[in-house]
């Protein structure tokens, strides 16, 4: 990145058009238009860098995803309609038939399910390890494994993964290292200079930061990236020049908001440590939390989420739902309201208790998404909600 990263989120902006306007306009366009015959030749052959049609490349959605190449410190770039169709795409256009995955098991549920219910229809095949067998990825890596998968830190539980020791795993072993960065955001935490050859964000979450509408974003390595434009420009899930528009805004604040995210976070992850009727804090700038140092390492702030253990189980989980006055019960995160969830009598709720443990969801585990409210008033709800 030439500038400092608020500079870039700010003046990084489609060139001015006729009319001088100061902020982008809204390019509300599915087609351009050519000069001439040789304009649309030389256009349709590569050989001008220009718009064609908006499933391929519209300004708004280039100004978007010029700014996180630049947050993320990536060659380029392609913007989807949503945070999935960013992590499908990127996996059908690099993997063919029989090749092999390796990812670490606390991933995104839709992730989860595309790995075990939709990539198997081509015979592509995930191995999975736990956050705490890093030290066996290196065994499940077979001759058809092409791509080692992660994200950290993990949703709900909030453990966190060694970017540096596993970037080196994948580069021994020529994979293709994709990190989904999405808890993080680029202002916390950049993969690339971890290894990471893509770096995959649902923009949705605390790059919208306000709940308002859906994207994803896949960024890396130059060539990876043609492959997966080229994928993307022909089986069509762009993101909305509209979206583009508004998440390109929110880019424009997205280093204040995490600041004050993350001091809030770290607020009532202080709190709840101190709170009686809390077993246990997962947060990963408490030096209580397992992988501290590592956390220390890799992020420059500790993130939004929190998760606890609330005594007395399920029924104490659902109890403090019901309790809770102000913050909201959703399943969105990253927005500027705090949201309170208990994944095991929820998302999770139809997982089997084994298969809930092996990705860090304890009967009493809650998930705080916290917001900007003012953390007294976050912590006050929290606090009532835990006293009943
Ligand atoms: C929400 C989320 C996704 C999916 O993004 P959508 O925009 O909802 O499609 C992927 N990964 C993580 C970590 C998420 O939190």
């Amino acid at each position: 990145m030439s500038k400092h990263f608020e500079t870039e989120a700010i003046r990084k902006q489609t060139e001015r058009s006729q009319f001088s306007e100061h902020s982008t306009p809204l390019y509300l366009t599915s087609s351009f238009v050519f000069d001439d015959a040789e304009d649309m030749r030389a256009s349709f052959a590569e050989e001008k860098e220009r718009n064609l049609y908006s499933r391929f490349t519209n300004p708004n959605t280039t100004e978007f995803v010029d700014k996180i190449v630049a947050m993320e410190g990536a060659e380029a770039g392609y913007a989807f309609a949503t945070g999935m169709s960013a992590i499908f795409s990127s996996f059908a256009a690099l993997l063919n038939a029989g090749d092999h995955v390796v990812s670490c098991r606390s991933v995104f549920g839709s992730t989860h399910s595309m790995f075990t219910k939709f990539l198997p229809k081509w015979n592509i095949e995930t191995s999975y390890f736990k956050v705490e067998e890093v030290d066996l990825i290196e065994s499940l890596i077979k001759e058809n494994t092409k791509i080692l998968y992660i994200e950290t830190p993990t949703n709900p539980a909030v453990d966190i993964l060694d970017l540096d020791l596993i970037g080196k795993i994948a580069k021994k072993h020529n994979l293709i290292f994709i990190v989904d960065n999405c808890f993080a955001t680029p202002y916390i935490q950049q993969p690339i200079k971890f290894g990471a050859d893509l770096v995959i964000h649902s923009a949705t979450k605390l790059i919208d930061g306000q709940g308002r509408v859906l994207g994803g974003v896949t960024v890396g390595n130059k060539e990876l990236m043609r492959e997966i434009y080229l994928f993307a420009r022909n089986t069509g899930p762009a993101m909305s020049p509209f979206n583009a528009w508004v998440l390109s805004k929110s880019l424009e604040t997205l280093s204040i908001r995490v600041e004050k995210h993350c001091e809030n976070a770290l607020k009532v992850a202080e709190f709840l440590e101190s709170n009686e009727n809390v077993e246990f804090v997962k947060y990963p700038f408490l030096k209580s939390h397992p992988q501290y140092e590592v956390a220390k390492n890799q992020m420059k702030l500790g993130g939004n989420i929190v998760a606890f253990e609330i005594k007395g189980g399920i029924e104490a989980g659902r109890k403090f739902l019901d309790a809770i006055k102000m913050c909201s019960l959703s399943a969105n995160l990253g927005d500027t309201r705090t949201i309170v969830t208990h994944p095991s009598s929820t998302t999770h709720g139809r997982l089997s208790l084994e298969d809930r443990l092996e990705v860090g969801i304890t009967d009493g585990l809650v998930r705080v998404s916290v917001g900007l409210e003012h953390a007294d008033d976050i912590i006050a709800d929290i606090k009532q909600a835990l006293a009943l």
